[in-house]
């Protein structure tokens, strides 16, 4: 059988350019980067050559990349280095964030609930998208930080980061988090009023347990690993000199290449969306056009799990998912839906599709054949059949 994968939002594969850069990297450059000599050096070099790139291509100092293991640490450091950093003038600091944030920004600031932390969880509406209104309305005088995702990684609901930022950076004391991990090569970014911003290299084409924060240089910030004062005395730990190496290679292709995969995906979205809008039993969860990145498509078959939907849809070859990889293991709702639709039948019944450069028109119509049929099928015999 074979299979078509639909789940680039979780992961994807290495670019094959980008994968000979992590093998030569890895076999060649194995000393320490910390190290006097002339290995450590080298490897050394590569680390600051690789932070210019990103740099340049975020127009930022090579001093404000910070590299990490990925997303999740990348926006644990975000919030409580933040947090940690303004606590010390504040008894009681407030954070903002949204209700469809990743599990990686969420479940760090419940977290924070037991530190004496103040947290507002901001509302979305039907399309999945915070108000600029709501978070003017949120700020307060304890506010110290507020984070919102720039794509959300469940329906592809593009954030107004703009907008917020310019509300924002009126407010000298509050810094402005982005969570960019589904943002990055698949939309355009802005980063000029945004404070600290996410990347994992996973999700690009690079290897996984790579990622970066980037810190502009007047945010507050202090380390949340603490040991031999790697990274600008920020982020303690060996550096993953491949990993470093490949993320930069991955930005910059992921970058290169950015505006021609754009229209591409979009062509892929909106065909699956006009398909999909066709069949009466499904529910579009992705909201349309300029408010969608293209490559993240969610929708919903009421009253059918969506494991077992992801179940009937392999048994034609298709790999899809329901919410983040990251939360599957935990919940059967999505935490996203709910916020959108406070509809338990769709929250539980939710399909993620997710495309990139690799997914052919004709892939999508396997897809769209299965699903059809698994509709059907539903339709004419109440249930499903196992093969
Ligand atoms: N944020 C978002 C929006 C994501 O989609 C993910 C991955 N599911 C993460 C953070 C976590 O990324 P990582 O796997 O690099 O820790």
């Amino acid at each position: 059988m074979n299979e078509i994968y639909f789940d680039y939002c979780a992961s994807t594969p290495m670019y094959p350019k980008v994968f000979d850069t992590f093998c030569t990297v890895s076999k060649n450059m194995f000393a320490n980067p910390s190290s006097f000599h002339k290995l450590g050096l080298q490897a050394n070099t590569l680390i600051e050559e690789s932070r210019e790139t990103i740099a340049n291509i975020f127009k930022v100092e090579p001093s404000e990349i910070i590299f990490t293991s990925g997303a999740t640490e990348s926006n644990n450091l975000a919030i409580l280095g933040v947090v940690r950093a303004k606590k010390k003038d504040l008894q009681t600091p407030h954070i903002i964030l949204s209700a469809i944030e990743h599990s990686s920004v969420y479940s760090c600031c419940e977290e924070l609930k037991e530190e004496n932390v103040e947290i507002t969880i901001l509302p979305v509406d039907v399309n999945g998208i915070v108000s600029v209104e709501d978070v003017k309305k949120s700020l307060k005088s304890n506010t110290i930080l507020v984070s919102i995702m720039q794509v959300n990684n469940e329906t592809g609901a593009i954030q107004p980061i703009k907008e917020i930022g310019e509300v924002i950076k009126l407010q000298d004391q509050i810094s402005f988090h982005v969570d960019g991990v589904q943002a990055l090569g698949k939309i355009d970014i802005e980063l000029s009023n945004i404070d600290l911003f996410t990347i994992s290299g996973h999700k690009i084409g690079g290897p996984k347990g790579i990622g970066a924060l980037i810190i502009k240089n007047k945010t507050l910030i202090s380390p949340i690993v603490f040991g031999g004062g790697q990274e600008y005395g920020i982020r303690a730990g060996t550096e993953n000199v491949p990993g470093i190496v490949s993320l930069a290679h991955a930005i910059k292709i992921c970058i290169s290449e950015q505006q021609s995969r754009k229209k591409y995906l979009k062509d892929i979205h909106d065909y699956m969306y006009s398909e999909i809008l066709l069949i009466p039993e499904l529910i579009i969860n992705s909201p349309h056009d300029h408010l969608c990145a293209p490559h993240i498509f969610n929708f919903s078959y009421k009253g059918i799990p969506s494991a077992i939907s992801i179940n009937i849809l392999y048994q034609k070859g298709n790999i899809v998912s329901s919410q983040s990889a990251c939360s599957s293991k935990s919940q059967k709702l999505s935490r996203v839906l709910m916020a959108m639709t406070n509809d338990e039948e769709i929250a539980s019944s939710s399909i993620r599709l997710s495309f990139n450069e690799l997914t052919k028109k004709c892939d999508v119509d396997t897809l769209l054949h299965a699903i059809h049929s698994m509709v059907k099928q539903v339709k004419t015999k109440g249930r499903f059949s196992y093969v």
